[in-house]
């Protein structure tokens, strides 16, 4: 199982795979609501596997995913686009992301694509 933190600048996003990741056995040790929030919280956690939503203010998924590659190598990264997103998806497959989670999902598609690393 597996320590996990969420970045989404839903609250209700962030509440909602927190239950679904916590009831499927793994541990969330952080969240934040972008991705300069989630880079800083990098300094003191270190998760194996970090759910990043691509639409966030300040500092958005694409952004701040090589900075949490550079900060962070080993976690995995789990984009989670919207729909009309795959281009952006495919950019940051490309720049190390590992799998992407398009929203709206259910609870089994979250697990399901978790479960693949973790
Ligand atoms: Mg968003």
């Amino acid at each position: 199982m597996a320590k996990i933190m969420i970045v989404d600048d839903s609250r209700i996003l962030r509440k909602i795979l927190t239950n679904t990741l916590t009831e499927a056995g793994h541990e969330v040790i952080a969240d934040a609501g972008n991705g300069k929030e989630a880079i800083m919280l990098l300094e003191k956690v270190k998760p194996d596997l970090i759910t990043l939503d691509i639409t966030m203010p300040v500092m958005d998924g694409l952004e701040a995913l090589p900075k949490i590659k550079e900060a962070c190598p080993d976690a995995k990264v789990i984009m989670v686009s919207a729909a009309g997103q795959k281009n952006k998806v495919m950019e940051a497959l490309k720049s190390g992301a590992s799998d992407f989670l398009q929203k709206p999902f259910e609870p089994e598609d979250v697990v399901e694509v978790i479960g693949k690393f973790a």
